[in-house]
């Protein structure tokens, strides 16, 4: 992941673009989106002619290849006598390639990144992101992303290598990382970009800055004090009324990054694993704690501290929001609970308050 000082832009041939992505999937375990009966999914890749830069962001986001959504994090063997009980680390880390992140997943896994490295650093996660190449790829909203009302719409860093597909011809490529750059020289190192080619990055995102249909209505820094000041607002007992309590919308969220600890025995008792799995904020037992205390009963309360999750707490702690704007919670929600409206609607509540 070191960043490497900006080199130009490499033009690609569509040709030399496929050779390319074929040596990564050759040399490494590789994810990337495929129409899957339909869907829009992450999958394991092993030919660069199932991926699928055209649809609408993965269902599930690629939280799972950096975080598995189940995974051991100690094993214990109980069958020594005397003192102690011997306990091993599981830390696994398989160099991997995701290929195809859009910018709102690439800014997503940034935060990842910063939150598990700040405080106790996750040994897990980290040694799995370094062991990542991360090859991004520039899209089209559909009509749920949101990410330009909060600034994610592009990507400067956070990836190895970032394709622009270019309307003829090929694809230009820019390099993040120097990881990046040796992989391009090695596998397809095409040639310098010329400033007409550059020049179609630019008129790409205006294209795609007038095409979004879901929109804030209030700016990225505007949006803490908003939900701090939308604690008793009618909007969260009216979708807390609807919500299932599922947990879908955490479980699709790219910066989602709850989980939960147990302790499992072997049935012959010699045995044991540490796991992990995920959890999430909207699900009913997430804050039940001893004595059956629960501190956020009602669905009402949940989805509120979700909201302020993603655009309030994290603001001073990370000088960031924690939604990316790639739409999944939304697109996901089997009772319609859109994050735009919701979120428009608490907007247009305190701003009214205001005067
Ligand atoms: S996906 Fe919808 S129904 Fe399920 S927990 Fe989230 S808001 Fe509630
Ligand atoms: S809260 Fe919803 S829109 Fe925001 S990053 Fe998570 S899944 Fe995407």
């Amino acid at each position: 992941m070191n960043e490497t000082s900006p080199i130009p832009p490499r033009f690609l041939t569509k040709r030399e673009l496929k050779s390319l992505l074929g040596a990564l999937i050759r040399e490494y375990r590789a994810y990337g989106p495929v129409d899957s009966d339909g869907v829009p999914a992450f999958s394991a890749l092993t030919s660069s002619a199932e991926l699928r830069f055209d649809l609408s962001p993965t269902h599930l986001s690629a939280r799972e290849f950096l975080l598995p959504s189940k995974e051991t994090l100690l094993k214990f063997d109980l069958t020594e006598s005397g003192p102690g009980v011997v306990i091993t680390p599981v830390v696994e880390a398989q160099p991997q390639v995701i290929i195809g992140l859009k910018p709102c997943d690439i800014n997503g896994m940034a935060l990842m990144d910063s939150v598990m490295a700040a405080g106790v650093r996750d040994v897990n996660y980290l040694k799995r992101r370094a062991a990542t190449i991360i090859v991004g790829v520039e899209c089209l909203p559909d009509e749920t992303c949101f990410c330009a009302s909060l600034g994610t719409e592009r990507a400067e860093s956070g990836f190895d290598l970032f394709v622009h597909l270019l309307p003829t011809r090929g694809v230009l490529v820019r390099i993040g990382t120097e990881a990046g750059a040796k992989i391009l020289k090695k596998y397809a190192w095409g040639r310098k970009a010329v400033k007409a080619e550059i020049v179609k990055l630019e008129e790409h995102y205006e294209l795609k800055l007038g095409a979004f249909k879901a929109r804030l209505n209030a700016l990225p820094e505007e949006l803490p004090g908003v939900l701090a000041a939308s604690d008793e607002s009618p909007v969260w007992q009216s979708i807390g009324s609807i919500c299932t309590g599922c947990g879908a919308c955490n479980h699709v969220c790219p910066t989602c990054y709850c989980f939960d600890v147990s302790d499992e025995l072997s049935s012959d008792l010699k045995s044991a694993e540490r796991l992990r799995v995920w959890d999430g904020c909207t699900l009913d037992d997430f804050t039940l704690v001893a004595g059956g205390h629960n501190f956020r009963k009602s669905r009402a309360e949940r989805l509120r501290h979700r909201f302020n999750r993603k655009f309030n707490y994290g603001s001073e702690r990370f000088d960031s929001l924690f939604c990316v704007g790639c739409g999944r919670c939304s697109r996901t929600c089997l009772v319609d609970i859109n994050i735009t409206e919701v979120t428009n609607a608490i907007i247009k509540e305190v701003k009214e308050s205001r005067g």
